[in-house]
């Protein structure tokens, strides 16, 4: 048997040096392949006598392996009427399949988990001789599925508040919601209120809207009712804001291009000598450094810091134009506006005595995020002697010497755009 099996190698070997040329394109395998084989077709139909006198049937090997034309799997064998049969190793098929399965990955999103499916796939091959062949075979993937999240019919996020009024050009500080979410603030009305990402409230203009935060995630919510309403003993004249008759002038009030009292006020003018007047009977020598400024020259100045500064850093110690308090003829600076005043006698001297004029120190240390401005121990702002001490007796009462006219009137300050 085994010198049978060497005759038919060689007599393989010299058939394939014959049949690669013939016209057939059949391809004999080479020796080393030790898989069986059938023949079919007309030219391999051939018988050979060995030197023995016995008759050996060729039965020489083919390649016609499936070509797979789809995913193929473990198990997969082309088969057809043509086609020769190819065993191959279990090792060699799943390094074919593993190599050609495809890789699915999928992460699961809203909320579902991916579902694991079995999948049946069919797969045709064809071979070199022409014969074609199928097989099924399964692989196992992870499918991603979609559902949609429903809205939640009722509110479940808890707020710190659920309703709240509002000033006209104020903001509330952010309503603290309880739980762990990712916050989206929205507003049913921005003409009323609008609210930036934190939850920051601010009242726009006279009227009731609701605001609203979203979980990004479930989409539970929670709700706050907000009433807009003018601040109490606030009042607007021409364009021009009063609090219980005080002009007002800051970031978040300001003054129109037009309003020009060509100077200092009279009454201010008169109170400042009188001032200026008790301070050197003290031995303190205090003049007017700048005094009034019109919207123009404020614009020049602003400009001038943004310039040389940019605008965020301007904007902590320079007024943009139309909020400065120098446009309203009732703001001094002092000596010398710069922080080398900070703790000179002459400074000590007025924060003592300027409210027995009528004037208050107008930027209070320690109030930049109330007021909008840092500390300004020169710039002083009449209001009258008795607007001026009720300022300061409000400010004792409260225990904070520091108070400013936007925390005795409940406003703020601060830029809207
Ligand atoms: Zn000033």
């Amino acid at each position: 048997m085994k010198r049978k099996t060497e005759k038919i190698i060689a007599l393989l070997t010299a058939l394939c040096c014959m049949a690669c040329t013939t016209a057939c394109g059949r391809e004999i395998p080479n020796s080393n392949n030790n898989s069986e084989f059938v023949v079919t077709g007309g030219d391999a139909d051939k018988s050979v006598i060995d030197e023995d006198g016995e008759t050996i049937m060729l039965v020489p090997r083919t390649t016609a392996a499936a070509e797979y034309t789809d995913t193929p799997d473990l198990g997969t064998t082309a088969t057809g009427k043509n086609a020769s049969l190819v065993t191959r190793s279990k090792e060699e098929l799943d390094r074919i399949n593993s190599n050609k399965k495809p890789t699915v990955t999928a992460k699961p999103s809203g909320g579902a988990s991916g579902v694991l499916r079995t999948t049946v796939v069919k797969v045709t091959g064809t071979g070199v001789g022409g014969g074609t062949g199928t097989g099924t075979g399964t692989y196992v993937g992870t499918q991603a599925v979609t559902t949609t999240a429903t809205t939640p019919s009722v509110p479940t996020i808890q707020l710190s508040y659920t309703s709240a009024e509002i000033w006209v050009g104020t903001t509330k500080d952010y309503a603290i919601v309880t739980g762990n979410y990712i916050e989206e603030w929205t507003t049913s009305d921005a003409n009323i209120a609008t609210v930036d990402q934190f939850g920051n409230i601010t009242g726009v203009s006279e009227g009731k809207c609701k605001i609203r935060v979203t979980d990004k995630n479930t989409k539970e919510y929670g709700e706050i009712d907000v009433n807009v309403v003018k601040p109490k003993g606030i009042q607007e004249v021409d364009g021009v804001t009063y609090a219980d008759g005080i002009l007002i002038a800051n970031k978040t009030y300001a003054l129109p291009k037009t309003y020009n009292p060509g100077g200092l006020t009279n009454d201010t003018y008169n109170a400042f000598q009188s001032l200026v007047q008790a301070a050197a009977n003290s031995g303190i020598s205090l003049w007017n450094a700048s005094g009034f400024r019109s919207y123009e020259s404020q614009e020049q100045i602003y400009n001038n810091y943004v310039y040389t500064h940019g605008q965020a850093t301007a904007d902590t110690f320079s007024a943009r134009p139309g909020h400065s308090e120098h446009q309203t003829g009732m703001a001094i600076d002092v000596n010398n506006p710069s922080d080398s005043f900070n703790g000179t006698p002459e400074a000590i001297w007025l924060k003592e005595h300027c409210v027995e004029y009528g004037f208050i120190i107008r930027y209070p240390e320690g109030k930049q995020e109330i007021t909008g401005y840092k500390y300004e121990p020169w710039h002083i702002r009449y209001v009258g002697v008795e607007m001026a001490k009720k300022i300061r007796d409000e400010g004792i009462a409260r225990g904070d010497v520091n108070i400013t006219l936007e925390e005795y009137f409940g406003i703020n300050s601060v830029y809207q755009q």
